[in-house]
């Protein structure tokens, strides 16, 4: 469905993101897919409408800087960049605060989350207040095609996989955010955006390292950096030894002598184990368990995503 931003149709967003439901909406960067950031299987169902074959992290808006600021751990080069440039083309990379309660797959299970204050419209601004732990967006397209920066776009990209477009006229950017990563001690661009590197520059007074990922063209939101737990991890299994801990699918059969078992989806949805991944992944990794080992999971549905970043998780941190 398609409508014009109106009160009535921000209502009926607002209703719908509360629900688990997705909502494209625009923004002056580029339309952006989204889903309240607190609820994993709406999260999960972003992956699924675009079609991604991986869990990228995905950037969490916020009507304000000190929304965005409740949910990760800002420092003063955050905070001066925010009052410079938010709302604004600007995302930032930080850490997540202990008790963030955005979804970990929202973070692809790492420690950091992206946040922004995007310019929205007043309706859509009062939309986000109603938010507080955020609402995540990637673009609002099919993996692998253009941003859209029409509701059209959306429609001809995304159209039934989305309950409700948001029309609020072209995009005035037309081009994704830059991607600061403030999460370690020298600042890193980790995306070229609609802000130029000298203007971000001049408000940190230093220059940032350039840490664009070179397969960012070929596929963006694609990027090294990517969860490992710290224990061995084993795919394929069919069984587990009591020193090891097991995550399957469905089925705990053969995975009954694990120390620890989580299952990721009892009801047989890829969507409900896509938003439990990463958290069960991190219970599991905290056990007292040698290793973990996983049962081979259906590529179907978000499972081909899961065992990407299963197969990443595996193979440690090596690329
Ligand atoms: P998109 O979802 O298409 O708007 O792209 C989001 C961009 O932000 C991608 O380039 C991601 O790699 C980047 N990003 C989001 N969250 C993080 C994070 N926690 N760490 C590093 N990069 C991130
Ligand atoms: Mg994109």
């Amino acid at each position: 469905m398609l409508l014009p931003e109106t009160p009535d149709s921000l209502t009926l967003a607002a209703d719908l993101l509360s629900a688990g439901k997705l909502v494209a909406f625009a923004t002056e960067t580029v339309y952006g897919l989204g889903a309240d950031a607190t609820q994993g299987q709406a999260v999960a169902s972003i992956y699924n409408a675009k079609g991604r074959p991986s869990f990228n992290p995905l950037i969490a808006h916020f009507a304000d800087a000190s929304s965005a600021f409740a949910v990760v751990k800002a420092d003063e080069r955050a905070t001066a960049l925010a009052a410079a440039f938010w709302p604004g083309p600007l995302t930032l990379v930080l850490s997540r605060t202990t008790d963030c309660p955005i979804s970990s797959l929202a973070s692809a299970g790492l420690s950091t989350q992206a946040v922004r204050v995007p310019l929205v419209t007043d309706g859509f601004r009062a939309l986000l207040r109603r938010f507080p732990g955020g609402i995540v967006a990637p673009s609002a397209n099919p993996s692998g095609y253009l941003s859209p920066t029409t509701a059209e776009h959306v429609a001809a990209g995304l159209g039934e996989a989305v309950p409700l477009i948001l029309d609020a006229g072209p995009c005035t950017a037309g081009l994704e955010s830059a991607v600061v990563d403030l999460s370690g001690p020298d600042p890193r661009l980790l995306r070229h955006g609609a802000l130029p590197v000298s203007s971000i520059e001049a408000v940190l007074r230093q220059p940032l390292t350039l840490d664009v990922d070179p397969a960012v063209k070929a596929s963006p939101g694609q990027m090294t950096q990517h969860y490992a737990p710290n224990k061995p991890l084993f795919l394929g299994a069919s069984r587990a030894n009591a020193d090891q801990a097991a995550l399957v699918f469905q089925n705990a059969t053969g995975f009954e002598d694990a120390s620890v078992l989580e299952i990721l989806s009892p009801s047989g949805s890829t969507i409900e184990a896509a938003a439990n991944l990463f958290s069960a992944l991190h219970r599991l990794d905290a056990s007292n368990a040698r290793s973990i080992v996983v049962s081979d999971i259906a590529s179907e549905g978000l499972g081909a995503a899961i065992n990407d970043r299963l197969r990443r998780a595996a193979a440690k941190r090596e690329d």
